[in-house]
């Protein structure tokens, strides 16, 4: 037992939830913050007011240094790709001062597996990849995430999709033109009820613009929206709240002002950028690194995880031996160097991070439809 506040709290957003949510406002109440960061008025014009006071609070609290976070899926064990993904975001706080959070993206539950989420604290606590405060569960909230939901789409940001997967699957194919989904249900007038037995799914309108951030690798943070974003879902047809709404809303009502993440998921960054615009705000920054490939050029997946920490410890390899091993295959350290992170992190300069890391990047692969960890 870790004794870890990884459990459902006791009613939805509950006192754990809102304790780690809020954190970043203990000494202040949001009006404070709110005449402290005022925002332009129209911006969040037609969100109601405890929204904007969340996100307000949150921005506010960007004001006050570097906040990271990782945010692994419960899906499974962490292997030694999402390990050295997470000491990457580990170095990037620590090595500029900042707080690292931990948040379990857990809303997929048919896809979690059990004890994966405390075996994943477990493998980050015994690499020294240590967090401040509590881990967040998203699972914990959902009501905050409806919410925001419902007021996007009173706003019209948001239209039904009654596009069958088989039809999207069809467009999307590799002899199909279309990488992104294409808006065949934009300018439908479909109800938001059940059509033909079905609920429609809800997607983003995206804005013709493209979409920018700002971004520590060497690729310019930028995307098309229609061609290579797409009108992404954000509440499934079987009424799950999607990735991006759930990571969008986090990253701004926690105060995140640096996300580092596989760069897999550059184009998921399209989506939560434009939807934290819809949301009056701007994106933290991020920094997309390479993902660790097999020798065939693909990369891990979860079914390696036997290959990963487990495997490691079982060959008789301890927390230094790991830290020596992933820092390595970036060329940070020798091959078979043992140390802890704390002293990995001692002996780095955040330059000297980035350099070693931007020089094994190869082009930015894409996978808009992949979660994180
Ligand atoms: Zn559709």
């Amino acid at each position: 037992m870790l004794g870890l506040a990884i459990n459902e709290p006791s009613r939805p957003g509950g006192p754990e939830g809102d304790r780690f949510f809020d954190g970043a406002q203990p000494q202040h109440d949001a009006n404070q913050l709110g005449a402290a960061q005022p925002l332009p008025a129209a911006n969040q014009a037609g969100l109601p007011r405890h929204l904007q006071k969340l996100i307000q609070a949150g921005l506010a609290r960007r004001q006050q240094g570097y906040r990271g976070r990782f945010a692994p899926s419960p899906t499974g064990d962490l292997h030694r790709g999402n390990l050295r993904t997470a000491l990457l975001s580990w170095l990037h706080a620590r090595l500029q001062g900042g707080e690292w959070l931990l948040r379990l993206d857990d809303l997929d539950q048919p896809r979690n597996r059990p004890g994966a989420a405390n075996r994943i604290l477990a493998d980050l606590r015994w690499l020294g990849l240590d967090w401040d405060g509590p881990p967040l569960l998203q699972s914990s909230r959902r009501g905050l995430y409806a919410s925001v939901l419902s007021s996007l789409r009173r706003r019209g940001r948001l239209y039904p999709c009654a596009c069958s997967r088989r039809l999207l699957a069809d467009v999307s194919a590799p002899h199909g033109a279309l990488a992104v989904y294409p808006g065949f249900c934009r300018q439908r007038a479909l109800g938001w009820g059940p059509c033909q037995g079905r609920l429609p799914s809800w997607r983003l309108r995206l804005p013709e613009a493209p979409i920018r951030w700002a971004e520590d690798s060497p690729w310019p943070g930028w995307l098309e929206g229609a061609t290579e974003v797409g009108d992404v879902v954000l509440r499934r047809a079987d009424g799950l709240v999607a990735y991006h709404l759930a990571t969008a809303v986090d990253e701004l009502s926690l105060g995140i002002t640096a996300v580092v993440r596989g760069d897999d998921l550059w184009a998921s960054t399209g989506a939560q950028v434009a939807l934290m615009a819809a949301l009056g705000a701007g994106p933290p920054r991020y920094w997309h690194v390479p993902l660790w490939r097999d020798p065939q050029g693909q990369r891990l997946s979860k079914r390696a995880a036997a290959e990963g920490l487990a495997g490691l410890r079982q060959g008789g390899a301890d927390g230094p031996a790991v830290i020596g091993l992933l820092a390595a295959s970036l060329g940070l350290v020798p091959g078979g160097s043992r140390l802890s992170a704390q002293e990995l992190c001692q002996q780095l300069q955040l330059s000297e991070l980035l350099a070693a890391v931007h020089g094994r990047l190869t082009p930015i692969h894409q996978d808009p439809s992949a979660g994180e960890a």
